[in-house]
């Protein structure tokens, strides 16, 4: 489930990203840096980043990307990767067809994917569980990613759908919610994302190892039906969409990623969601695509 959270800008991006090719703006989007305080600034800078910065991964374009001709291959313990496990526990987000929020469901496949990123030599891998309220929430999630840096920050949630859309069912005796309407996983970038290149290319990766698991993607976010749910679709083959206003992937300062990884409110996609095989398969489509990623980024950027 998204949340549509909007804030100000706090005018806190980094210069790093100056030189980044950036996408279309409208005025609106222009930060000012006249808010950044010193501490800021001092705090929330990365890292020097090998030159040059003005190469982003994108530029080969996802398909591309031909790694085993490039050399050397990453050094997988020295990416950071943050994986956010969407919602808190008190603000939970969706609620399943029985009854279970989307939180529990966040938590439990970010753990694994967790624990597969580490099999694999990931071991900065950092799993970010946010406490409070929602909108609070958001803007820690992005300061602990920031303030890391973190390579990739990735967001873990599960679908739901529009209220107008639920059905009454009861489950266990009580009076319950479904949809089994739409089903599948979806990828979400933002394109105010201050390198959305690199976000875009990651996203793609993703969404073709989401495919390649033998999943299929959500499309109703293209569909009109959706109102104002309603997301471009920037990849018609995988399911990568735009949602440019989430704050998670707007507000970070690196490639960032928001993962639906089924829906919660179909009844039958719930049970899939639910077991501890789908959480296999899905976690394996997370790694292969973070390797893949991790070793065009070596190849075009050098060690980090
Ligand atoms: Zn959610």
């Amino acid at each position: 489930m998204l949340l549509p959270i909007e804030v100000g800008h706090a005018g806190w991006l980094s210069d790093v990203f100056k030189k980044s090719a950036k996408p279309a703006k409208s005025p609106k989007h222009v930060v000012s840096s006249k808010r950044v305080s010193s501490k800021r600034v001092a705090r929330a800078k990365p890292a020097p980043t090998p030159k040059p910065h003005t190469v982003k991964l994108a530029a080969l374009g996802p398909v591309a990307l031909n790694l085993s001709a490039l050399k050397p291959t990453c050094d997988p313990a020295k990416l950071r990767i943050v994986l956010d496990v969407g919602h808190t526990a008190e603000s939970e987000g969706a609620i399943s067809a029985r009854n279970v929020a989307e939180f529990v469901f966040n938590r439990r496949l970010a753990q694994r994917i967790e624990e597969k990123l580490k099999a694999e030599g990931f071991a900065r891998t950092t799993l970010l569980v946010t406490e409070g309220r929602a909108r609070r929430s958001l803007l820690r999630r992005v300061a602990a990613a920031n303030d890391m840096p973190a390579s990739i920050f990735l967001s873990i949630h599960h679908d739901s759908v529009p209220n107008s859309f639920l059905e009454n069912w009861e489950f266990e005796g009580k009076k319950s919610h479904f949809s089994d309407r739409f089903s599948g996983y979806s990828v979400f970038v933002s394109r105010d994302n201050p390198d959305f290149q690199t976000s875009l290319s990651f996203a793609e990766l993703l969404a073709k190892e989401m495919k390649a698991q033998g999943l299929d993607y959500a499309r109703q976010y293209s569909q009109p039906i959706m109102g104002r749910h309603q997301h471009p679709l920037l990849n018609k083959e995988t399911g990568v969409y735009s949602y440019d206003e989430l704050v998670v992937l707007r507000k970070t300062r690196m490639a960032a990623v928001l993962l639906e990884a089924g829906s919660i409110i179909n009844r039958d996609e719930e049970l899939k969601m639910a077991s501890p095989e789908q959480r296999d398969i899905i976690s394996s489509g997370v790694a292969a695509a973070v390797k893949t990623f991790c070793d065009a980024r070596w190849a075009i950027l050098g060690p980090l």
